[in-house]
């Protein structure tokens, strides 16, 4: 590469590779979109190779070694924007990360991915943990070798955690943590002193055309632009994005209860406003990618629990949920659907818990991968951990491994250190929320009133706009003031569930 080349040659030359290699991951992303909505079960095996074919084409290209020269020789520029320089020391941070994981390990692991996949599904179906522990087996040898050529400085889950969440390490989930079990426990011990709320409400027939009706309705009056975007059905809901332009969601009914899709679409409507809110003109390069999944989380958190289950959002929506469900709504009003859909109740199955309870399942598979990865947990005895966990935490009996260690499906997908995440989200929302709470005024009323805009503004000021340029750390300090706390999740759970569970009425903002 020519020294004497100018700076913004150079950098288009780099910006090309980038959106070039975003082409090729996009295309890949609409080709997942596909298998998980339309495409025929016939076609799986073709379609997962091409899949492979065009990851494997994106990363190869990434990590050729002219990308890192071209890096090293544009970051010794002077004469580079300060925009310029954030995408470039980003970049060669992830050239960096993904040079260190050798072509053969790459398809080793997802050889045993693709094999792991199937053996869960076998064994999630047939209830039977020793179906899936060999490859759970070779899975954490595998992991394990991973942080090696990784690196960590103090424990080898850091530098699988740093893969999801950069700078995320076990010490500040141990902390973390530790703060949040026994305010949690002390909380739900005293909603566990009350009567239990009603939830008959949802639990009716609502026909299902009705409630994808209702469900487009809502995403339009909560700011989703279809001209960017779509809605479909999957039987696992998630959002995919080809650009900030091109937004989808996906999300299930099930007839016998209205929270089960009303929820899960509010959860992916605050991943897809994230996405369609990035900056567009930095298409393919850092600057125009999410933060990092907690951030992801926060958005669809702060939009599912804070706003969604908040007693404004059902005053709000109450009326129009019953245009579309008049005799089933006859006898209820906003407030009988606010407790509902906040019942606490300990539960078995992760993605069905309440927002307190909830954190105990991720803590618990916590537990499990940083044990396993540390080696002081045979993967064996992992089916009993479970259950002495879940019974220790939650109080709960875990009856058989599929409604136990099987649930989910990220272990199979190799994904360890994810799940920390998801808390780290809840975490996140909660201190934005009480943030932007106290920078607009009158919040909850213009909430009432279907002011959803103002939301999606805040977040774009404060989150969207700045793509990757800070790391989770650094973004929540820029706009809380402070490092990541869990007290905020904590008094916001405590002045809603006080509330809900009526026995404490003093000091709370409705
Ligand atoms: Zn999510």
């Amino acid at each position: 590469m020519d020294q004497l080349t100018t700076t913004p040659a150079l950098y288009e030359a780099y910006k090309k590779r980038l959106q070039e290699i975003a082409d090729i991951r996009y295309a890949t992303a609409l080709l997942q979109w596909d298998q998980e909505t339309y495409m025929p079960a016939g076609s799986i095996t073709t379609r997962s190779r091409q899949i492979a074919t065009l990851s494997e084409l994106a990363h190869a290209r990434f990590t050729e070694s002219v990308t890192g020269e071209l890096l090293t020789n544009l970051l010794e520029r002077k004469d580079l924007t300060e925009e310029q320089r954030s995408n470039l020391e980003l970049s060669q941070y992830d050239y960096q990360q993904q040079v260190k994981l050798p072509s053969g390990f790459v398809r080793e692991l997802s050889e045993t991915i693709s094999n792991s996949f199937n053996h869960w599904v076998e064994a999630r179906k047939n209830n039977s943990f020793s179906l899936f522990a060999p490859w759970l087996e070779k899975l954490v040898t595998l992991k394990r070798k991973e942080a090696e050529l990784m690196g960590y400085e103090h424990h080898p889950y850091d530098a699988l955690l740093n893969q999801y969440e950069r700078g995320c390490t076990t010490e500040l989930l141990d902390q973390l943590f530790s703060r949040l079990k026994p305010a949690l426990a002390e909380l739900l011990a005293e909603i566990k002193q009350q009567p239990q709320v009603e939830n008959r409400i949802l639990k009716q027939h609502f026909q299902e055309d009705q409630q994808w009706a209702f469900s487009m309705d809502l995403l339009e009056k909560m700011g989703y632009n279809f001209h960017f975007g779509r809605q479909d059905k999957a039987a696992h809901p998630f959002t995919i994005n080809f650009s900030s332009e091109d937004v989808r969601i996906t999300t299930r009914v099930r007839e016998e209860d209205i929270s089960y899709m009303t929820w899960s679409t509010i959860h992916e409507l605050g991943h897809a406003l994230y996405e369609l809110g990035l900056p567009n003109n930095q298409y393919g390069l850092p600057l125009g990618e999410a933060a990092s999944l907690g951030i992801h989380e926060s958005q669809s958190r702060l939009w599912e629990n804070n706003i969604g289950r908040s007693l404004a959002w059902c005053t709000h929506f109450f009326p129009v949920l019953k245009s579309y469900f008049p005799q089933q709504l006859e006898p209820y009003g906003p407030e009988d659907l606010f407790r509902a859909i906040n019942k606490v109740q300990p539960s078995l199955i992760r993605t069905e818990a309440d927002e307190l309870t909830y954190h105990f399942h991720i803590i618990i598979r916590y537990e499990v991968e940083k044990a396993l990865v540390e080696g002081s947990l045979e993967v064996n005895a992992v089916p009993e951990f479970w259950k002495q966990r879940y019974q220790h935490y939650l109080g709960i009996d875990v009856p058989d491994d599929s409604n136990g260690c099987l649930q989910d499906v990220h272990w199979s997908h190799g994904s360890f250190g994810y799940f920390p995440t998801y808390s780290l989200g809840s975490i996140y929302a909660a201190q934005f929320y009480a943030t932007l709470v106290k920078q607009v005024p009158k919040f909850e009323k213009l909430l009432q009133e279907g002011e959803f805009e103002i939301v999606k503004n805040w977040l774009s000021d404060n989150v969207y706009i700045h793509g990757r340029k800070y790391t989770s750390e650094e973004l929540c300090r820029r706009i809380t003031g402070k490092g990541i706390d869990p007290e905020d999740f904590m008094q916001y759970a405590r002045d809603k569930y006080r509330f809900i569970y009526a026995y404490k009425l003093e000091g709370i903002i409705l």
